[in-house]
């Protein structure tokens, strides 16, 4: 905005005025603190600039990572390979290994000792996840429980009771055989919880390596009882499901701790919340399993003439090429595989390069379908899209799962990069969703009908097609894309569910996914809040926080803030450049702003800082017109905005009693005043108004004559931000003559007062009325407040019985102790008093 210069500026203040509220237009310059009424106080003294720059609170940029968020120019992260050798132990649920560990010391650290993770150790009944699980308390992992207090009963349920038993009845928790190095001597090393520290025979200086041996074993815990990430299921040794297990193995070895540029060590104890922070490494892997499993991994088979059938392999040949999902392994198949177990076994080989974890499953249970998703390009212009499931997951299984791992890396890959593994892989399990690199676990299953055939909901339905985009989604971030998730789990699961939204919604966008703006607006007003940018295992409501909420944001900065051009740019530049690499927050904050020249530090601050919402309401409107200043016309003008003023109920009411007033009792009575008052016009008040008009300059003049001529219409909108978070105004409105328009105000319009602003509207039609965000784009809390005028709020009500008091003394005693007990023989009867 420019401003006119000071001399006419002060001229103009006496003379253009709006009419029905005492303001006064500079010809387009308003001085909003002159509008009568002003509700909203802004804070004193204690002013919160919203828009302060980010860099302060951000680590130094430095030669790893530079200012603007890239991989610095001395960028380093340590290379871990892994060959390991399994078996699994199918009856005692037990897997056995040996591993060689082979560190490449890329820091310019020297190192004397290596730190471990040992996942499997959380299981332990002393484990620190156990012994600091709060009761009942928010944000628990695993089965439900319940508090209570002094009027509601504590609740234990059913599952957490056998949680409970299986942890007490099985000895879970890494044993370590031995520890060696390269040579064969043995190395010392200290568990401290889920980690454990080897401290190394020779300092391990900046490029050098070092090998470690170890063998291990642990009974693998059953993923039903204690709500893993992993483990067995054991299906009902009944006739409808056939008995057999299920393994779903992954934190199945000691994996690395990551040594990091901006940590150290990232050895935080694993308290079930807080994921993996990893390295990147080539894997050689072979897993002994009974000689009728079939085994999906991370990785490429290596040996399928010594574990598939002809058939099966001519099969996986012509899915390559398919337009369709085929059957590696059929339904038939599978069935008859399922009838008895063989002690014979056959050991699978799998090699995987440059992942940072690897995961396998491994059942007699297994139907197995596969096609080749033509990707093009010349980093891996064909990958094998396979899903493994058994029969209780069909038919929803073999019609969507492989269709969505490819619709997956169809829109993964132009929002970041080509998808750069050869396999993706979705396997049914226990696990409600989880995901390593190139093979997921995804839980939605079928119910069997008695007359025999499956059948599932809509919501299973959506349930697999979105869990299989988010977890092959995770095959980018932070599989490729490799985030530090023990500390940020906003970094993969928010990004990875801002995809996750485009990619259903492209699927099929007339089904609700969740993860519009106004889906976390409940969220975000709640108590249960916490910054974006708080580590894993703090989070309350790791759902809300780390997922949707970042998601959302994303969101609204590609929609709403940004523009999809600017911000898909960006969000790429982020993908590629840390493609491999390992991220931080400030990375991700920077890149987006750099790659896209937009100020982003105000939304930074506002959604992953603080737990401040969105509610912008629009106050009030004024409406106002120029005045004329020629006497004749304004005097004219105010008489009438008195007279549509109500009058005087005490006056009508006398008027209505019949009472005569003094004046009209004496009507003869009379002077001047009877006949002239405030809205007289002389000819002083004229010749005021010409010397007015002839002491304007030529422009002065030619301003004023064509805003006179023109009348337009000025309004002055009230904004009050109630949530705190400042975000851009976005108007639509709509005109007497019922034509709408839009207007987007950005959120800069708060940088000076971030708790009330006003905007001036010109325009040459009358506005009939307004509504903010009147697209739910900027997760308002309260869009009640966004209406002008108010509107009549939409709502149901419900008739409703009142139900009768229960409880022990309630009960008809006389009349129940009638009844006789049911037997088995009663089955068919309906429960008719149990209600
Ligand atoms: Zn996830």
């Amino acid at each position: 905005m420019s401003f006119a210069p000071a001399s006419g500026l002060r001229r103009l203040t006496t003379i253009a005025r709006l009419s029905t509220v005492s303001v006064t237009l500079l010809l387009g310059v308003l001085q909003a603190g002159q509008l009568h009424a002003d509700p909203i106080q802004q804070t004193k003294g204690s002013f919160e600039d919203k828009f302060r720059q980010l860099d302060e609170a951000l680590p130094t940029p430095n030669t790893w990572r530079n200012a603007a968020g890239q991989p610095g120019h001395e960028y380093w992260q340590q290379q871990v390979d892994y060959r390991i050798s399994a078996a699994l132990d199918e009856a005692n649920r037990h897997l056995s290994a040996t591993q060689t560990i082979d560190y490449q010391n890329n820091s310019p650290d020297t190192l004397t000792y290596l730190w471990l993770q040992l996942d499997q150790n959380i299981f332990r009944n002393d484990s620190m996840a156990e012994l600091s699980d709060d009761f009942g308390g928010i944000g628990r992992r695993g089965p439900a429980v319940q508090a209570g207090d002094a009027d509601t009963p504590a609740r234990l349920s059913l599952d957490e009771l056998r949680r409970q038993q299986f942890m007490r009845d099985v000895a879970l928790g890494y044993e370590i055989a031995s520890v060696e190095d390269g040579q064969g001597d043995s190395l010392e090393y200290t568990i401290v919880g889920t980690l454990m520290r080897i401290d190394l025979a020779q300092p391990l200086r900046s490029g050098q390596s070092t090998s470690i041996e170890m063998a291990f074993s642990f009974y693998i815990p059953e993923e039903d009882a204690v709500s893993a990430r992993s483990g067995y299921e054991h299906f009902p040794d009944d006739e409808r499901e056939g008995g057999n297990d299920l393994f779903l193995m992954a934190q199945w070895f000691p994996r690395l701790a990551a040594y990091t540029d901006y940590e150290g060590w990232t050895n935080k104890e694993f308290l079930g919340r807080g994921e993996f922070t990893l390295e990147f490494g080539d894997y050689d892997v072979e897993m002994t399993v009974p000689a009728d499993h079939i085994v999906s991994s991370t990785g490429v088979l290596q040996n399928p003439n010594d574990v598939l059938t002809a058939t099966q392999r001519e099969r996986l040949e012509a899915a390559e090429s398919a337009e369709r999902p085929v059957f590696i392994v059929t339904a038939e198949e599978a069935l008859e595989n399922e009838k008895e177990a063989t002690t014979e076994t056959k050991t699978w080989r799998f090699t995987a390069e440059n992942v940072r974890d690897f995961a396998w499953a491994s059942s007699r249970k297994f139907i197995w379908d596969a096609q080749g998703y033509q990707q093009g390009g010349d980093v891996q212009p064909l990958v094998m899209a396979m899903s493994f499931y058994p029969k209780e997951g069909e038919p929803l299984w073999s019609t969507y799962s492989t269709e969505a791992i490819i619709h997956t890396m169809e829109v993964y890959s132009r929002f970041s990069f080509d998808y750069p593994y050869p396999i993706a892989q979705s396997v049914n399990g226990p696990v409600g969703g989880m995901e390593y690199p190139m093979i997921t676990f995804n839980g939605p299953r079928t119910t069997l009908q008695d007359d025999g055939s499956r059948t599932y909901s809509l919501g299973e339905k959506q349930f697999l097609i979105s869990v299989v985009i988010h977890e092959v989604g995770h095959g980018y971030f932070p599989m490729i894309v490799n985030s530090d998730e023990r500390q940020w789990t906003w970094m993969d699961e928010g990004l990875n569910s801002y995809l996750e939204g485009v990619a259903t919604r492209e699927w099929d966008p007339s089904l609700d996914w969740g993860l519009e703006p106004a889906d976390i607006t409940d969220y975000m007003r709640s108590q249960e809040q916490v910054p974006i940018m708080t580590q894993s295992d703090s989070i309350s409501r790791l759902g809300p926080n780390a997922y949707s909420k970042p998601a959302v944001a994303l969101n609204i900065l590609r929609e709403t803030i940004m523009g999809r051009e600017l911000f898909d740019f960006a969000f790429q530049q982020y993908a590629s450049l840390w493609m491999f690499k390992r991220p931080t927050p400030a990375d991700f904050f920077r890149t987006m702003e750099e790659a896209s020249g937009v100020d982003l530090d105000w939304f930074w601050r506002g959604w992953f800082y603080s737990t401040d919402h969105v509610d912008i309401a629009l106050e009030r409107v004024y409406e106002m017109r120029l005045d004329t200043e020629n006497p004749d016309i304004d005097y004219e003008r105010r008489r009438q905005e008195d007279a549509a003023k109500p009058a005087s109920v005490f006056v009508e009411r006398n008027r209505e009693a019949g009472l005569q007033t003094w004046v009209e009792r004496n009507p003869e009575v009379r002077d001047f005043y009877d006949d002239n008052g405030y809205y007289t016009v002389t000819n002083r008040d004229r010749n005021r108004y010409n010397a007015f008009i002839e002491g304007l300059e030529d422009w002065e003049k030619a301003a004023l004559e064509r805003a006179l001529s023109e009348d337009d219409h000025y309004y002055v909108l009230e904004f009050a931000n109630h949530g705190g978070l400042v975000m851009p105004i976005i108007l639509g409105l709509t005109y007497a003559d019922e034509s709408r328009e839009e207007i987007r105000i950005p959120a800069e319009i708060w940088r000076r007062s971030p708790a009330m602003v006003r905007k001036l509207i010109v325009s040459d039609k009358e506005i009939a009325s307004i509504v903010v965000d009147p697209n739910w784009e900027t997760a308002d809390v309260d869009i009640e407040n966004n209406f002008y005028p108010r509107r009549l709020i939409p709502s149901r009500v419900e008739s409703f019985k009142a139900e009768q008091s229960g409880g022990l003394g309630g009960r008809d005693l006389m009349q129940e102790i009638k009844a006789p007990l049911r037997t088995d023989d009663d089955d068919d009867e309906p429960e008719d008093d149990d209600q």
